[in-house]
């Protein structure tokens, strides 16, 4: 049984995807935006219907950001979570970084229009919110492997 939970069962070969997709975005924004960006921990494992996570922790006055993937996703929809899911979860930690919560008085929407404009600006990736991987798909993968 494969077990997504921690990420553990992972082919390398998907890990290695992942950390090329997800270093290429870093360094996009980066050269877009001109700075360096604070360091972004990617790791994998999550298990339910998220694709991905993007957090900013807050703790003793320090935020660090971590994109989490899941792994079972990862797996089954391989191209939807490197063309898609990847840049989705980074440019959430961008605005973290370049505007923070609050920009001019106003709030950062999660997927608003700074989240937008990294989107399609620097990955030219297509803003969608959601991820439209088949459950179906997942489901199936998941009996075949029980
Ligand atoms: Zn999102």
């Amino acid at each position: 049984m494969y077990k997504a939970k921690d990420g553990s069962d992972l082919p390398d070969i998907f890990r290695v995807w992942a950390e090329e997709k997800f270093n290429a975005c870093v360094k996009k924004a980066e050269e877009y935006l001109k700075k360096e960006l604070k360091p972004i921990k990617l790791l994998f494992g999550i298990s339910g219907n998220h694709a991905g996570i993007a957090k900013t922790i807050r703790k003793n006055g320090i935020e660090t950001y971590e994109v989490h993937l899941n792994s079972l996703h990862l797996l089954v929809e391989a191209k939807d979570m490197l063309e898609d899911t990847i840049p989705h979860e980074v440019a959430h930690i961008i605005v973290m970084q370049n505007w923070g919560s609050y920009c001019n008085n106003r709030r950062v929407m999660p997927h608003g229009q700074e989240w937008k404009f990294v989107m399609s600006n620097i990955f030219k990736v297509a803003p969608k919110r959601c991820h439209s991987y088949s459950k179906m798909k997942i489901e199936t993968f998941k009996r075949s492997i029980q």
